[in-house]
């Protein structure tokens, strides 16, 4: 092993994603503080500043670490193609750009299941700080913050006519599902601004990293974490083809992802003894809850034919319409290329007793073949996509090898609880009865995914099993609270010095889309950091 002179830093950050970008923004404002911030993939990507780019980065090599499930009864044993950003921005810089915070019900059960600090009245003021919303802040939206947010003004009469069919159909307007109550049929609000894409390398990084007291290495891929008995005071990390070592004088800080930092940690000695040592990896800190609580979104892709061809974008998506969306995005930043991965959502109850939604339902004004080739259907069409918001469904991550480049086993366990069964099945004829009331029967043809064929339970049941995908929120892998991996304070019980602050820590999932909750927890791991250097 060749090792470098050792760089040194007050705090290292191993990933620069959504958490990561933020919490080095965060952490650097204090001149006095020396922060190296390690990121395994490059800086950008010539795509990453357009909106639509999303579907271009779906399956690319480089930004992208195109990781796979584990074939699982549950999902008809597929391999499910799971993405994840990788490179600076991490998977903000690939994402739908979807800005959703969640329900504050959300936030008030990661306090109840006993993580102080977290409830709603405590991260509401930080989701506000962050924001840069573009009608400006008020007493629950912010004005300010560096993540600039805006809400969808692309004009299409379709987009109408669902907002419409929902109203329709009992679920009503809601002018802003990021402030009191996410409930209704909405216009998208994207971390998008003027046109381009606002990932946490733009909206963080961007002015941070000019700051003398901020390193970032990019192409550095963290191996191992170094531990000293139960203090973790640096990391051993590939670059150029060699492996080096860097120090940290106070805290390392993994923000590695869902899938990264879980297997950061077992890569380290961190984890189920048995598990460890099947791969040769001697245990140094026994830890069961490593890897485990996995959520994620499962999402069903469902697609109806449109009778007028102006109200759908299919023909936008190649040949000359693409050139002309090319020529519009360059000349005004509008348009197709301009949208986030859906213009119009609904936040939904799939039974009207329930306290808040259940249900979220993606509104795509095209419709595609393939999620990864992303080819258009040849003729005009949408697309609702629906998902269940809080799953209960729990899997895992684990490592497979002790190669740190060897891609861990990602087990999903979609659907295996009975109330997951039956909200995504709900959530399937809920889509359908939007479709059917009037403005959109008027103007949509049939109902081509899943068609006709599909229409009891365990048909539905079945051909979403056959199907549907993740909706890229893997999260909870390194939980926080009693008996997870971490404590309120975002430390790994039982270790000094070592934090982990992204979506896996997430206690359970909020309602919605991951990219805002994981850049709180960055923002917030900054306010921890902070406060506890203050008390020592
Ligand atoms: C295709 C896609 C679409 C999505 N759409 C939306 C959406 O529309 N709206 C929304 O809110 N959310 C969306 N999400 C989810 C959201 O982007 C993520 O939940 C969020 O970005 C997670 O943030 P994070 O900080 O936990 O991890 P990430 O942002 O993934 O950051 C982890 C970083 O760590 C780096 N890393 C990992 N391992 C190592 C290592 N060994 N060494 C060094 N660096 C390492 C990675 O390269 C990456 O940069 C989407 C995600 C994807 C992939």
């Amino acid at each position: 092993m060749q090792t470098s002179p050792e760089p040194q830093a007050d705090y290292i950050i191993i990933g620069a994603g959504s958490a990561g970008a933020a919490l080095a923004h965060r952490l650097s404002e204090d001149p006095g503080t020396r922060v190296l911030l390690f990121e395994a993939g490059k800086a950008s990507h010539p795509y990453t500043p357009l909106p639509i780019s999303f579907g271009l980065l779906i399956d690319r090599p480089g930004p992208n670490w195109r990781f796979f499930s584990e074939p699982e009864e549950t999902t008809a044993n597929r391999k499910i193609p799971v993405p994840r950003g990788k490179l600076l921005g991490g998977s903000s810089a690939i994402n739908g750009q979807v800005w959703v915070r969640g329900q504050h019900l959300d936030y008030d059960t990661w306090g109840q299941l006993g993580n102080r600090g977290w409830s709603w009245s405590a991260v509401g003021p930080i989701f506000k700080r962050m924001e840069n919303y573009e009608k400006g802040g008020d007493e629950l939206r912010g004005g300010d913050g560096p993540q600039g947010v805006s809400e969808v003004d692309d004009q299409n009469p379709l987009y109408d006519a669902i907002l419409d069919a929902a109203e329709a159909a009992g679920h009503p307007r809601n002018p802003d599902y990021n402030g009191a109550d996410q409930e209704g049929m909405v216009r998208t609000q994207a971390s998008i601004r003027n046109g381009r894409r606002m990932s946490t390398a733009e909206c963080y990084l961007k002015t941070a990293r000019h700051r003398q007291n901020l390193t970032i290495v990019t192409e550095a891929h963290t191996n191992h974490l170094i531990l000293e008995g139960k203090r973790c005071v640096g990391v051993t990390y590939e670059r150029g083809g060699q492996v080096h070592e860097a120090r940290a004088r106070r805290e390392v800080i993994l923000s590695a992802g869902a899938i990264g930092s879980p297997h950061i940690l077992e890569l380290s000695g961190i984890g189920r003894p048995d598990l460890l040592k099947t791969h040769g990896i001697e245990v140094l800190h026994e830890m069961d809850a490593v890897g485990e609580n996995l959520r994620d979104h499962i999402i069903a892709r469902m697609q109806w034919k449109l009778s007028q061809a102006h109200l759908s974008y299919n023909h936008r998506a190649s040949g000359l319409g693409l050139v002309g969306e090319v020529a519009r995005y360059l000349l005004t930043r509008r348009g197709f290329l301009s949208l986030p991965a859906a213009p119009v959502m609904g936040f939904l109850k799939s039974r009207p007793e329930l306290a808040s939604p259940d249900i979220q339902l993606f509104a795509i004004p095209y419709a595609i073949k393939d999620v990864r080739r992303r080819t258009p259907q040849p003729f005009p069409a949408m697309g609702f996509s629906v998902c269940q918001l809080r799953p209960e469904s729990l899997g895992s991550i684990h490592i497979r090898s002790a190669d740190p480049y060897a891609q861990p086993a990602i087990r999903f366990n979609f659907m295996g609880e009975r109330i997951d069964q039956e909200t995504m099945i709900a959530s399937v004829k809920m889509a359908r009865e939007i479709a059917d009331q009037a403005p959109l029967k008027k103007i949509r043809g049939v109902e081509f995914v899943p068609g006709a064929d599909v229409s009891t339970d365990d048909e539905i049941e079945h051909w979403i099993r056959s199907t549907s995908e993740t909706a890229y929120h893997p999260i909870g892998t390194c939980r926080m609270g009693p008996n997870g991996v971490v404590d309120d304070h975002l430390r790994v019980y039982g270790l000094e010095g070592l934090r982990v602050a992204d979506a896996s820590i997430f206690p359970t999932m909020p309602s919605g889309n991951t990219n805002a909750p994981s850049i709180m927890v960055g923002e917030k791991c900054a306010d921890l950091i902070k406060a506890d250097a203050v008390a020592t």
